[in-house]
């Protein structure tokens, strides 16, 4: 069974956001999120979707949330994506993204991954197993990690 998309699963989020995908639409694949993976999106939109909203002080955008894995074979995402478990969400937020990854780097929120994709902000949750990992997106494809100072240092 998929999850209906009016379904909340925050006070700010549903589902049919965090499953809203032009590229699905406009490559015909249905992006429903099967219910398997409620817990993991409900957690995602509990943990890191609502306290960003107070963080940052601005609207976030989600880029994409869930991907069905045709939708994530489409845009060459990892095979292994949390995106395709509704672990992990890009986040576009209303303000200057460097800044906001700078924020949320040196603020309280608990994460799995923390990626700064330069156009947006990769952001992943995994109840009891956060790693709490800070990356940075290369323009090569690559990533690196980077310490907390690291990551505060970098420029636009
Ligand atoms: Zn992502």
């Amino acid at each position: 069974m998929n999850v209906s998309p009016d379904w909340k699963l925050s006070a700010n989020l549903t589902v049919a956001t965090f499953t809203h995908s032009n590229k699905a639409i406009a490559n015909g694949i249905d992006n429903s999120m099967p219910d398997a993976y409620l817990e993991f999106a409900t957690d995602w939109a509990t943990n890191i979707y609502e306290p960003l909203l107070p963080l940052l002080g601005v609207s976030v955008h989600i880029d994409s949330g869930y991907r069905d894995p045709k939708l994530n074979q489409l845009v060459k995402g990892v095979s292994t994506s949390q995106h395709c478990n509704g672990q992990a969400g890009d986040c576009v937020p209303a303000m200057n993204i460097l800044k906001a990854f700078k924020v949320i780097v040196s603020s309280g929120l608990a994460w799995d991954q923390c990626i700064f994709e330069g156009s947006w902000i990769h952001l992943s949750y995994l109840a009891g197993k956060n790693r709490h990992e800070i990356l940075k997106h290369n323009a090569d494809g690559s990533y690196t990690h980077l310490t907390k100072d690291q990551a505060l240092a970098l420029e636009n």
